[in-house]
């Protein structure tokens, strides 16, 4: 037997060690287990390499619990240490790792951007364990060893009688860790991280039910025995090469993934690179109509197979937050503060793939099923309108799978919509006019007249679809948008043949100052346009510019934070070739002149959903009196 001390420069690093990383102690067990993975994987690549002379089999892992004497073992089946290597590898290497990580996080650790704590590695045991113990037999023909520690740098190490190759780690759980001894805390951890690790993971038995012999009589009862229960799932998709999987596999492994979600995502991006980094993945784009839920059910990030986190914000770009999934790279820095990772070239460099792959995955399904792709645009499109605004590089892709729905259910690709506007919807400039609604029943009447019109009016009805217009109108040339009850919708059009006009200048003058004294309100500017006699007769508008701003700023973001108080400004667009014109004209009597002024507004500004409270009380009454006249 060998007693000794570890060589360290602090006194008694494990109080320490779980004094800096008090608020993750769980992780222990994914550090172990990952030892295990990996002490298994070299046993197996030794093997195959012939300089292991044994059989590798299908050695397993196994997580058990012991009550009684408040242990916590993990076993493997991997090529485990020699008396030698346990003094090399437990005493010094792994010693250092843990000395080396506190000298390095010792003014960080409590910064919560910290992600993971890698690279603790063995010694994260102490933080739940008063004393560690490991049974260890190499795979090479050497006595088996046992190593204990209770947590100060003396350890002793002693040849024992373990017959199976592989190692055995006992945790003699710390008062203050009990929790670590109750079944569903540990399959729970086991769960999180180790869901997906390459080597099966058993956690206690569960009784499998024989099928029945077909000649058994109805009432046979049917044969039970206990397997083995395997927590994790060794290949997940993400590992399998694409061509390998069937779109049903993809959604069996997003419900692994998920198991509270019920709902199937619409479609999957395969992730794969090897150079210049490693990076593989798959990611889904979930039915977002719904409900949002974005904090459960987050994209997940794993290294080797290993979770890692789900917060993934600087290594996905936001605008693919709302996508669920599994990101695994080896080369993402884990031991680093959040802001430090943002700035970090590789992983510019990774968000910057991903966000290319998932354009490229958009541009082929829009062309292998439009039909399908134009189904799934109302879910899809917060995400890629998001993307427009935020990523440039996203931006310049984007012509090719971004549908401009119309508000007769048709849906344009930017070429196509250009195409079939060019000749009928330029303004006096030749700047092409393109009209869209962003609420279908509340703008139905200037929706009306504009299709009455010939004209083609898009639906964009998402939150921030102002801030996705001003990106088009300033990344294209020579185009406007214009709601259709913007103001300049009647100028900006170029009509082919100018509107005759009924009235005068004097009696227009005379007109406009009638309206005027009526109304007394000003919010509106009156403006009198030679319309088609057919078209209102007052018509309330917007101005396109404040009214875009207005609601940018109420959605945040391009820049327009803080410059609150945009006015409420709108156009009273009289009609001077309608009926109603006339009249007010001839009406003598001032009193009359003034409510039949009135009530033309307010039909205007009910068509405008303006007309509220006290205003729409009022009106109403006037109505049934003139009805009962
Ligand atoms: P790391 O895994 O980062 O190298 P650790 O402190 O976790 O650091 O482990 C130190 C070393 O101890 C490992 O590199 C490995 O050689 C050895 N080791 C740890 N656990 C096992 C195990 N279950 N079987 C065989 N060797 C192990």
């Amino acid at each position: 037997m060998t007693k000794g001390n570890i060589n360290v420069s602090v006194e008694n690093i494990f109080p320490l060690i779980k004094k800096f990383l008090y608020s993750d102690h769980e992780i222990f067990l994914r550090e172990l287990i990952s030892n295990a993975t990996d002490a298994t994987l070299k046993l197996k690549h030794l093997t195959s390499i012939g300089e292991a002379k044994v059989e590798y089999g299908n050695p397993k892992l196994e997580v058990k619990i012991d009550k009684e004497q408040k242990t916590l073992h993990i076993i493997d089946q991997g090529i485990g240490m020699t008396g030698e290597e346990v003094e090399k590898y437990i005493n010094q290497v792994a010693f250092s790792g843990a000395e080396e990580f506190l000298e390095k996080y010792k003014d960080t650790a409590k910064d919560s951007g910290i992600i993971g704590h890698f690279g603790l590695g063995f010694y994260s045991a102490f933080m739940v364990a008063e004393k560690v113990e490991i049974l260890t037999k190499s795979y090479k023909d050497e006595p088996a060893v046992r190593w204990i520690c209770d947590g100060s740098p003396e350890f002793t190490l002693e040849e024992t009688d373990k017959a199976e190759r592989g190692t055995e780690i006992i945790l003699h759980i710390a008062e203050d860790s009990v929790e670590f001894l109750e079944e569903g805390k540990i399959r729970e951890l086991l769960l999180k991280y180790n869901k997906f690790m390459p080597v099966p993971i058993k956690f206690g038995t569960k009784t499998h039910t024989l099928p029945l012999p077909e000649d058994a009589p109805e009432d046979a009862v049917a044969e039970t025995e206990e397997v083995d229960n395997i927590i994790n799932n060794p290949a997940p998709a993400w590992t399998i090469a694409p061509s390998d999987l069937t779109n049903e596999d993809y959604m069996k492994f997003y419900h692994e993934l998920y198991p509270m979600q019920f709902e199937e995502p619409l479609f999957h991006i395969h992730l794969n690179v090897d150079y210049p980094f490693n990076l593989t993945g798959v990611l889904f784009f979930p039915k977002l109509s719904n409900n949002l839920n974005i904090d459960k059910d987050k994209i997940q990030l794993y290294q080797n197979q290993v979770f890692v986190t789900d917060e993934v914000k600087g290594i996905v770009p936001d605008f693919l937050m709302l996508l669920r999934g599994v990101i695994d790279s080896p080369d993402i820095p884990l031991n680093v503060s959040r802001s430090y990772l943002q700035a970090d070239g590789a992983v510019k460099k990774i968000s910057s793939y991903i966000t290319k792959k998932v354009a490229d995955k958009m541009a082929s399904l829009i062309n292998e099923n439009r039909e399908d792709y134009e189904k799934k645009w109302n879910d899809i499109k917060v995400v890629i309108e998001y993307g427009i605004v935020t990523e440039e590089k996203f931006a310049e892709k984007a012509d090719k799978f971004t549908l401009y729905p119309t508000t007769d259910g048709k849906y344009y690709l930017w070429n196509e919509l250009v195409e079939k506007i060019k000749s009928a919807q330029t303004d006096k400039d030749n700047k092409l006019v393109v009209l869209y609604a962003t609420n279908a029943d509340e703008q139905h009447s200037y929706i009306q007249a504009a299709r009455d019109k010939g004209y083609e009016v898009l639906l964009l009805d998402s939150p921030i679809i102002s801030h996705v217009i001003q990106k088009l109108e300033t990344s294209k040339e020579n185009i406007s948008f214009a709601r259709v009850d913007a103001d300049h919708i009647n100028n900006l059009i170029k009509k082919d043949e100018p509107v005759f006009s009924k009235l005068n200048e004097t009696e227009k003058e005379a007109l406009k100052k009638n309206v005027e004294e009526a109304i007394q309100d000003t919010k509106f500017t009156v403006q009198l346009e030679d319309l088609d006699s057919n078209d209102a007769p007052f018509t309330i508008t917007q101005p396109e510019f404040m009214r875009r701003m207005k609601e940018m700023q109420a959605t945040g973001g391009g820049g327009m934070f803080g410059m609150g108080g945009f006015p409420e400004m709108y156009n009273l667009v009289v009609n001077s070739n309608s009926e109603l014109s006339n009249q007010i004209l001839k009406t003598e009597n001032s009193e009359e002149k003034e409510s039949l002024i009135k009530h033309a507004l307010d039909l205007a500004k009910l068509s405008q959903n303006l007309l509220k409270g006290k205003d729409l009380t009022d009106f109403i009454q006037r109505s049934y009196k003139q009805l009962e006249k």
